[in-house]
């Protein structure tokens, strides 16, 4: 199951298109962060001003992209889109810079990958709605300034530690998403079910929603696949056994833990002796980015218990002992 964005299939980015909502009052959760961006989307209206530049972090799947096309709706703009990784030139940047209307969003996902090059670009962008841009080289080096119309940058992270101070502290808004409970998830799941005209039960959606790591994104997925198991082991409807049958045979284990999750805590457990071992370690022996596991796995792993980072580097709690049916230390006495 893959919670990042990146890498998906064209057919499972069009089925995220067509779950996504379009505006706040169709967005379900982080009600703190969205009661802010509503107060502050209506006064930048109000003054017809552009919004202050939104940074906006949290783990993948938790609907940073879709609030910023929310966002943009609600001010009623036009948003481009690009990210980190794919801007790596500066003249690209000046190209979609120059192309933008008055008080329109540039969402940049992956905000904390993009070429220090650029970055520097943006600085004068986001601070005087201004670029210099370099012409020739050497003696007949000269720079020109293009007047931009004011818009409003929204940046996306996983990983807001790695946001140059700079670049931080030009966001006037920041907010973070945090993983959503299961009853958020089932009302999401439900919604979803209501798009995708399928009949889904209560408890199947619940089910769904708390196996499903905190994260919409993850929701959905598996509310597609539990459709697809409904179509073709029953009579369509989505049922409590038909969800369980779905996600035992997606390896979603009763906690809502995934293979990749189990993976680690019993590398952690069986090959470290539960820890304290290094990342990069860890990595390795499951065959997976560190990249990945910092930014995926561990998150949730850490919130719901089962994980803990040390100076010394990820410990297994007891918690993740009594998950997989191990001893923990504390009872062996060593
Ligand atoms: P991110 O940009 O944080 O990785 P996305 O905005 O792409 O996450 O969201 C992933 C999927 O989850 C989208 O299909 C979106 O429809 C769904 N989603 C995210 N947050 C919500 C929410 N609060 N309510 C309903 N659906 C959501």
């Amino acid at each position: 199951l893959q919670a990042d964005g990146e890498g998906m299939e064209s057919s499972e980015k069009e089925f995220e298109k067509a779950l996504r909502p379009l505006s706040f009052s169709d967005f379900t959760g982080q009600h703190k962060v969205v009661e802010n961006l509503k107060i502050f989307v209506e006064a930048a209206k109000q003054r017809t001003e552009p919004l202050d530049h939104v940074l906006l972090h949290g783990p993948p799947g938790l609907g940073k992209t879709t609030l910023s096309f929310i966002i943009a709706n609600e001010l009623e703009s036009n948003i481009k889109v690009t990210s980190g990784p794919v801007l790596d030139k500066a003249s690209e940047l000046a190209g979609l810079l120059t192309n933008l209307e008055p008080h329109d969003v540039l969402f940049i996902d992956e905000i904390h990958r993009l070429n220090p090059v650029v970055e520097e670009y943006l600085y004068s962008a986001m601070e005087d709605y201004r670029i210099d841009i370099m012409l020739d080289s050497g003696p007949n080096a000269r720079s020109v300034q293009i007047e931009l119309n004011p818009f409003t940058l929204i940046g996306a992270t996983t990983r807001s530690g790695l946001l140059t101070s700079p670049l931080r502290a030009r966001f006037g808004i920041n907010a973070r998403l945090e993983y959503y409970d299961s009853k958020l998830l089932t009302t999401i799941v439900g919604r979803s079910a209501d798009i995708l005209n399928s009949i889904i039960d209560e408890e199947a959606a619940f089910e769904i929603a708390r196996r499903s790591r905190g994260t919409p994104r993850i929701a959905n997925n598996l509310l597609r696949r539990t459709r697809d198991f409904a179509q073709i082991k029953g009579d369509g409807a989505i049922t409590l056994e038909i969800s369980k049958v779905a996600l035992k045979a997606l390896d979603v284990d009763d906690h809502g833990l995934d293979e990749m999750d189990n993976r680690i805590l019993s590398t952690i457990i069986n090959k470290f002796k539960g820890g304290p071992v290094g990342l990069g370690t860890i990595a390795t022996a499951c065959g997976e980015e560190s990249e990945t596991i910092e930014e995926v796995y561990e998150p949730f792993l850490i919130q719901e218990g089962y994980l803990k980072r040390t100076s010394r580097g990820r410990e297994a709690t007891e918690l993740a002992y009594k998950h997989l049916g191990a001893i923990p230390p504390s009872q062996t006495g060593s």
